[in-house]
């Protein structure tokens, strides 16, 4: 391996989020505008290029890899990138290959998920409740969503669910979806909204929901206890001893875990964001466009990794809009 990603605070960078597509088969209020304009092709990367992009990261000492989107299951051929990607694990230079998904297309490939060497998932699920989960997806529709849930885990597949926490939306089912997720043996990781920039009035959903009320709430009905497993990023957890299961509470927008951050982001489009609280990132698709060789890449990589804060920005409200972030997640990735 070349000389290893770390940067100007001695974190070593080992985690990368990509993301491999702007599109989605949902339109989630929080997430997406009903009409959204996505990408012209050619300023996606390519399968051949996500799979450079990534090898090179791999080769500079990133040990996860999560593959996320917009809806990473419906960009075209993604399977060959997967399987693309399982070469690293098989040489052991990779640890762990994983996915966020929205589970539409799970029952299509929870299996080949598993050939390729996946082994746990993230699926985005805010409720139970069939007219809900139209109302906030928008075009998704649960059936489909639990059939794709039960396949992955027919296949093999550890399944952590994550839900939105939405005031006076799921609110209601906090205890409904913990004991679903106990009785299916399911982590389950509350994720506090953010408001995204320029996704329409949604006022009726987009409602912010404190996860400290969401604990105060769980622990009217269960013990709560810490657990001091930190993932170097934003999630914290607790241990429900009534049914053993684990509980992720991420607050992105907190300060709290920038001293262990050992993650960077790469859009769709090439570009990497070393820091979710900021907007500062660098274009990484030009490098990579402009040789054969990677060497250029792995530069660009490097000079990246060489700018990454050392936190969010104490005033980093002025880089966002009426308080929102600009960019949208369905395009850095989640
Ligand atoms: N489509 C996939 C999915 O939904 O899992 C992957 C991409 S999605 C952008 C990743 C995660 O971001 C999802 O869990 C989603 O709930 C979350 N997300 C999207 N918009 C958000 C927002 N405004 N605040 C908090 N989480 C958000
Ligand atoms: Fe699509 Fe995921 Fe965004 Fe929902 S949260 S619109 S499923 S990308």
């Amino acid at each position: 391996m070349d000389a290893p990603l770390i940067d100007p605070f001695a974190r070593a960078i080992e985690y990368l989020r990509i993301s491999v597509t702007d599109r989605c088969d949902f339109r989630c209020v929080y997430c997406m505008s009903e009409n959204m304009t996505f990408l012209p092709k050619k300023d996606l990367l390519s399968l051949e290029e996500l799979d450079r992009m990534c090898s090179a990261f791999i080769r500079l000492g990133v040990k996860k890899l999560r593959v996320t989107g917009g809806e990473p299951l419906v960009r075209r051929d993604i399977m060959t990138f997967f399987n693309a990607m399982g070469r690293h694990l098989d040489s052991g230079a990779l640890d762990e290959l994983t996915v966020t998904t929205n589970a539409s297309q799970l029952a299509r490939f929870a299996k080949d998920l598993y050939a390729a060497g996946v082994r746990r998932i993230n699926v985005s699920l805010d409720t139970l409740n069939e007219q809900k989960f139209a109302d906030i997806t928008r075009w998704g529709r649960l059936p489909q969503v639990l059939k794709g849930i039960d396949a992955a885990q027919d296949a093999g597949l550890r399944v952590k669910i994550n839900t939105v926490a939405l005031k006076g939306f799921n609110e209601d089912e906090l205890f409904t979806l913990t004991e679903w997720c106990a009785s299916r043996d399911m982590d389950l990781t509350f994720i506090e909204v953010m408001p995204m920039g320029d996704i329409g009035n949604e006022d009726r959903f987009g409602q912010y929901w404190s996860l400290k009320d969401v604990r105060a709430r769980l622990e009217e009905s269960y013990s709560v206890s810490d657990l001091s497993e930190r993932t170097g990023g934003p999630a914290r957890y607790v241990q429900l001893s009534e049914t053993g299961q684990k509980i992720g509470f991420i607050t992105p927008l907190s300060h709290n875990f920038c001293e262990s951050c050992n993650r960077v982001r790469v859009t769709c489009t090439g570009d990497i964001y070393t820091c979710l609280g900021q907007e500062g990132h660098s274009d990484l698709r030009g490098p990579l466009r402009s040789s054969e060789s990677d060497a250029i890449l792995e530069e660009a990589i490097r000079a990246a990794i060489a700018l990454k804060p050392r936190g969010h920005d104490f005033d980093y409200s002025r880089q966002r809009v009426d308080g929102q972030v600009s960019r949208h997640m369905s395009h850095t990735g989640g």
